[in-house]
């Protein structure tokens, strides 16, 4: 810095105002407010600077006719020097109110000034200008994170977080803590690792949710439980995941599903009540099995219509599908007709996920036009609806489930979407539209390791009708399970649980655990299913996609205060990091490969 900055002591200063405060009933009063210079103009006589705190901004003045003193420490300020000025509140007139701020009537003209820091010149700019690198603003985050669109986001995340707890609060519930050291818990996902210096060669595992925990909170007669909680999982990352993500999870004794959707529901409508937003409950329902045949994929955004298998409408040598393989016709509304290299485009899109594509609508009328009469009266097609009929292109390799061809049509319908989204706004992010998806599988066939894997985790119910699928068909087991969806994600998920200690055992079998494999990793919990275990069950919301979508984002990092890069890594603080020898040895660790720095 150029010039030396003489600063002043906060000494017993104490703001009568924020900067978010002042109004035109306040004319006359005199202020003394506190924050960071946001923006200064010096027109020479006359110094304007946006005095800018988490509550607002203040237009403070000096006069150099009024103290040619302070004028003089006023030149001296930058951007993000931190202040306090007392002051006098004077109406602007007419012509100079800045509708733009909530104060926008008033300024401050200053009397007395501390400079109580300065700043360097901050690594990017404050104004709310979305283009500023990411790697920049992780590695200056407590700079970035002072950004008012910032800040908006991570204000919005503490209210939504509060709202939830004043919400299950009333609904009886008790937030308790489980441990973060523990043992591993299966959600699919690699644990994190912390190795016990006082036990050498052993570890714990940091959570992948509390789903043990909680289970255990039940078996103890705690009937209610939840936790804002930190959950763990060493997975490759993307824009919606982070190895440390945060959950509202909860867990109820004696429910079924509907119980803990009768919790899930009010607790979402207040949640978007506090962002200011009018949701309706209950929320619509479908099956996993019919979300896949109308949708293509588990997570249906309603935004969009279904899609509609049509193959019965046309004759059977009609050539459009091969060996009774679905023909399905995807509209998207509003559309209209495309142009020749819109339509070439799409095809193209859907050819590497194995579908054909027609959308030669005049030929198809003219062909089919029975068939293509009653399309549209199936799928309710508007006249500036774009139409499409897709069917598997080529032969099937062996047996073809109908779902393979179901699922590359809901990711041509999503993407047919997003690229005509700009013309119709289908996919708007203001528009919210929920849904319960039930009924999931309760296995999934791991093709690598050739064996069944729990589809939810390995603590979810069967259907009662499905029980005895367990062991002789568990391909078509049907789970307790049941998802919550916002506009094509995944809000949260949860189930019912086994509470029995011989279906969890006949579970664990099915998953290919032996008795001796399932003790080790679970026995406690197996032994606490034969202390009087209650029927129960529950559900974990994301709470950073959550906030992701009220904030209408589409990065979790941009509502995690100190999130990692895609990388897994802090940029800030420079985390991960190799650590002293000597830590090391004290955990009885060696570490094998290149040697740390
Ligand atoms: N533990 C589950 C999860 O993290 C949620 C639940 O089943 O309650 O997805």
């Amino acid at each position: 810095m150029a010039e030396q900055v003489p600063l002043d002591f906060l000494g017993d200063l104490r703001r009568t105002h924020n900067c978010g405060q002042l109004r035109a009933a306040d004319a006359g009063k005199r202020a003394l407010v506190m924050g960071w210079v946001h923006r200064r103009r010096d027109l020479g006589g006359i110094i304007f600077i946006h005095l800018r705190d988490r509550f607002g901004i203040t237009q403070i003045v000096f006069e150099a006719d009024i103290d040619s003193a302070i004028h003089a420490k006023a030149e001296m300020l930058r951007s993000e020097f931190v202040v306090a000025v007392e002051g006098k509140i004077l109406l602007r007139t007419a012509d100079t109110i800045n509708p733009t701020l909530d104060t926008g009537e008033v300024e401050l003209f200053v009397d007395k000034v501390w400079i109580l820091n300065e700043s360097r010149t901050p690594p990017f700019p404050m104004d709310d200008a979305d283009n500023i690198n990411e790697d920049a603003r992780l590695k200056y985050r407590y700079v970035d994170l002072r950004r008012p669109s910032v800040q908006r986001n991570i204000i919005l995340r503490s209210k939504v977080a509060f709202a939830a707890r004043q919400e299950l609060d009333k609904m009886g519930f008790l937030e308790i803590e489980t441990p973060f050291m523990t043992k591993s818990t299966p959600e699919g996902a690699r644990d994190f690792l912390v190795p016990s210096r006082i036990n050498p060669g052993q570890f714990y595992a940091l959570p992948q949710s509390p789903q043990i925990f909680k289970q255990l909170l039940m078996v103890a007669g705690y009937e209610k439980y939840f936790q804002i909680v930190r959950c763990f999982r060493d997975e490759d990352l993307r824009a919606d995941r982070q190895p440390e993500f945060t959950q509202i999870d909860l867990e109820m004794s004696f429910p079924q599903q509907d119980r803990i959707f009768e919790v899930i529901e009010p607790l979402l409508v207040r949640v978007f009540e506090e962002a200011g937003f009018k949701i309706e409950a209950p929320f619509p329902r479908i099956t996993h099995a019919q979300a896949m045949s109308s949708y293509g994929i588990d997570k249906p955004d309603l935004r969009l219509p279904p899609f509609y298998q049509v193959n019965d409408l046309f004759p059977a040598d009609s050539g459009l599908f091969t060996h009774d393989l679905p023909l399905v016709a995807i509209h998207i509304p509003k559309t209209g007709q495309l142009s020749r290299k819109e339509r070439d485009d799409l095809r193209a899109f859907g050819l590497p996920m194995g579908l054909r594509v027609y959308d030669d609508l005049k030929r198809l009328d003219r062909d089919f036009p029975e068939a293509m009469a009653k399309v549209r009266e199936r799928a309710s097609i508007a006249d500036d609806d774009l139409l499409m009929l897709a069917a598997w292109a080529g032969e099937p390799e062996g047996h073809l489930p109908d779902h393979t061809v179901f699922k590359a049509c809901g990711q041509f319908r999503l993407e047919a979407a997003r690229r005509f989204n700009d013309r119709h706004q289908l996919l708007d992010p203001k528009v919210f539209k929920f849904l319960w998806v039930v009924d999931f599988p309760m296995f999934e066939w791991d093709f690598e390791d050739k064996r069944w894997m729990a589809a939810h985790h390995p603590f979810t119910s069967v259907l009662d009708e499905d029980i005895d699928k367990l062991v002789n068909d568990p391909a078509r087991c049907r789970a307790k399970s049941y998802d919550i969806v916002l506009n094509g994600v995944e809000l949260g998920s949860g189930s019912i649980r086994i509470h029995r200690r011989d279906v969890q055992s006949k579970v664990f079998s099915a998953l290919g655990f032996s008795e001796e494999e399932a003790k080790r990793r679970f026995g406690f919990l197996l032994e606490a299913l034969e202390y009087g275990a209650p029927p129960h069950g529950g559900i974990a919301l994301g709470l950073d996609r959550l906030v992701m979508i009220l904030c209408g984002l589409t990065s979790i990092r941009d509502v995690i205060p100190f999130p990692k890069t895609a990388k897994g890594t802090d940029l800030m603080c420079e985390a991960p990091s190799t650590v002293p020898e000597k830590n090391l040895r004290d955990l009885h660790i060696s570490v094998l490969g290149p040697k740390p720095k």
